[in-house]
């Protein structure tokens, strides 16, 4: 099925945006307008413990003139009723960029904040816990990198955005799983090369390599914790289970998942798909808060949802989020040297276009 796969994504690649780069608007709306996007998750005994959360984290963000960015995998109470700007990891990057406020809260992992400090050094960024990270960013450090160059001396470096700010600073280009084929062909393209060190997502390597067979992908063994569970038979059960479901998966999930699947592609890439193809059935094979998040817009699509939680996104909650503005604690500092050279990796990548 991965031919299909393929040529489902490509065709995909020019839909509208559905859900990346969306101001989501919760600053102007009123509780009751905010539950209403959240009701199917959250019971209304519940709702007054949020609400009063999502009160003084409004009012909050108006009195420090701050912004939420909120990833694809938030829980749906941070991503339906105080995010500001919501997407997937290269939306949120760009959208970095250009915020204006003086904060920014990162309701992401800690990578993300690190990449938003990158991309808008005078913004005081802030981390809601700084113990939210990420496997893949720990699977790989800025030394491991020195001696893979050394190892393959003029191949150049490509890494996932999902490292920290010391691996960005020792490669050439970063990329997201929604550009990953984009950046490395033009990266062959610009230096001449058919070999390409591709880090630190080894089944994210090996889901691009099908796809630009004519650059070798040197790929390192770091894994998602969330999407290396997901098993091809866990699709074959979920078709046995749900006749005429569609399958759509994120490329950090093994091949052969992916090849079991009608799609691949990043979060915002099967959020596009669901709002283009607006199929009847549809499973999302990530990230289960994904689903929540994605459904808000399709009440009209039944969404199967298999769970499996990242726990460093589980980390960031609407209390510490208000405790983050409340006392400006959890800023995230990089040192300017090092910063600049990893700034130069991600502004490399965002001008691929
Ligand atoms: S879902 Fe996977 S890649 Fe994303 S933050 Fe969690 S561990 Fe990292």
């Amino acid at each position: 099925m991965l031919d299909a796969a393929i040529a489902a994504r490509e065709e995909a690649a020019i839909a509208p945006p559905d859900l990346p780069r969306r101001d989501s608007g919760t600053a102007g709306l009123p509780l009751p307008d905010l539950y209403a996007r959240v009701a199917r998750h959250i019971t209304p005994a519940e709702w007054p413990l949020h609400a009063r959360e999502v009160e003084a984290i409004q009012r909050l963000k108006r009195e420090r003139n701050a912004v939420i960015l909120g990833h694809n995998y938030q829980a749906p109470e941070i991503f339906n009723t105080v995010a500001d700007i919501v997407g997937d990891s290269l939306a949120l990057a760009r959208e970095a960029v250009n915020v204006e406020a003086d904060v920014i809260v990162m309701a992401g992992v800690h990578f993300m904040a690190e990449t938003a400090k990158l991309l808008n050094p005078s913004k005081t960024v802030l981390m809601p816990d700084m113990g939210a990270g990420c496997s893949l960013a720990d699977s790989i450090t800025g030394a491991d990198i020195r001696l893979l160059r050394q190892h393959y001396p003029g191949v150049p470096v490509v890494t996932y955005v999902n490292t920290s700010a010391e691996v960005k600073a020792e490669s050439d280009y970063c990329c997201t799983s929604g550009n990953a084929v984009k950046v490395v062909r033009h990266v062959a393209k610009e230096w001449g090369v058919n070999r390409i060190l591709m880090l630190p997502d080894e089944y994210l390597a090996q889901n691009v390599q099908k796809q630009v067979p004519e650059i070798e992908l040197i790929a390192w063994k770091g894994h998602c914790e969330v999407h290396e569970r997901f098993t091809p038979q866990d699709i074959r059960d979920l078709r046995d289970n749900h006749p005429g479901v569609v399958v759509l998966a994120h490329p950090e999930c093994p091949p052969e998942v992916v090849a079991e699947a009608d799609y691949a592609g990043s979060t915002a890439d099967m959020a596009n798909y669901v709002g283009s193809h607006k199929p009847g059935r549809v499973v999302l094979i990530t990230e289960c808060s994904m689903a929540d998040n994605v459904a808000v817009n399709h009440p009209d699509i039944e969404f199967v949802r298999p769970c499996n939680l990242c726990p460093h996104m589980r980390r960031i909650t609407l209390a510490n989020i208000r405790r983050a503005l409340e006392t400006m604690q959890g800023a995230v500092e990089i040192d300017p040297a090092l910063a600049e050279r990893a700034r130069a990796a991600v502004e490399r990548m965002i001008a691929i276009r």
